[in-house]
């Protein structure tokens, strides 16, 4: 794929300038082109420099294996990641019961909906934001826009706004979370869900790890990146939950992507939740974020 890129001069978390090369991953999705992934030598964070531009970015999303938006339940990692995926809309539409009385959810890169519909049936007031026209096409019967800058979209108006594995794809990072913080009422809440590179599957696949995502995750975080990022728009951490099925998913995909097997991936994917378990540093990590 033709290159157009984009140097990233400062930190997205500490604005430091200084950093280092980390590690070299290759996308296999789509383009076969080797991105970098840069550490802050400040703090440590992780990000994809350089990124695609703006213009082309959109380029690298165009693969068949992108499930979020496809729909499709073709071989047998896409049946499981459909059917725990039932299971997981339970599950978070119960984690956000229980933080706010209030019933009006904001679902931020909302891909086909799911998620929305799935509330909207339990009662929440929804309203979502999706890039991409054609699935954006493909949604009925729910409030979506294309982005934050709708002006249907108002301030304090959320008492829950929700980013599912979106945060790591925002290319104004600055800007998109100054909106956000404007738009969720005081004491309402964030909640971000994000690959974690301490966990265990992350450190045994190294540049195969599937959720370094190169180049569209632009972002690579840890919990102390995500406590240091929030403080800055208004946010206090309040808490942090596992998604145990992401290190199973992340696992066989990554062992498919060096070529491995499909037992050791799941092998992989328990050790990862079982070592997990008392440092939070599961494969993927919900954060619970309360807007001050
Ligand atoms: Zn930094």
């Amino acid at each position: 794929m033709e290159h157009q890129l984009k140097n990233i001069l400062y930190c997205p978390v500490c604005k430091a300038k200084e950093k280092e090369k980390h590690l070299l991953v290759v996308d296999h999705n789509v383009s076969n082109d080797v991105f970098t992934i840069t550490k802050c030598c400040k703090c440590g964070f992780l990000f994809t420099n350089p990124i695609p531009t703006k213009e082309t970015i959109g380029n690298y999303y165009k693969s068949n294996n992108y499930i979020s938006h496809s729909g499709t339940k073709k071989g047998l990692i896409n049946y499981i990641y459909h059917f725990v995926r039932n299971y997981q809309l339970f599950k978070k539409e119960r984690l956000i019961s229980n933080l706010s009385n209030e019933k009006t959810l904001l679902d931020i890169g909302c891909g086909t909906g799911e998620f929305l519909s799935y509330c909207k049936n339990k009662g929440w007031n929804t309203v979502g934001t999706e890039p991409d026209l054609q699935t954006r096409e493909r949604i009925k019967n729910l409030t979506i826009f294309p982005g934050l800058n709708s002006k249907e979209l108002r301030e304090n108006s959320f008492s829950i706004v929700t980013m599912w594995h979106v945060l790591e794809h925002v290319y104004d990072l600055e800007d998109d979370l100054k909106t956000i913080s404007s738009l969720i009422k005081k004491g309402g809440y964030l909640i971000v869900a994000v690959p974690n590179h301490e966990s265990f599957d992350a450190k045994i696949y190294k540049e195969n790890w599937v959720a370094y995502d190169v180049p569209i995750h632009l972002y690579h975080f840890r919990k102390k990146d995500i406590k240091a990022l929030f403080s800055k728009f208004n946010f206090e951490l309040s808490n942090i939950k596992p998604l145990i099925f992401d290190a199973y998913y992340i696992s066989l995909l990554s062992e498919k992507k060096k070529g491995g097997n499909f037992i050791l991936g799941l092998l992989n994917g328990l050790k990862s939740n079982l070592k997990a378990k008392n440092k939070l540093n599961h494969s993927s990590l919900i954060y619970i974020l309360k807007k001050l």
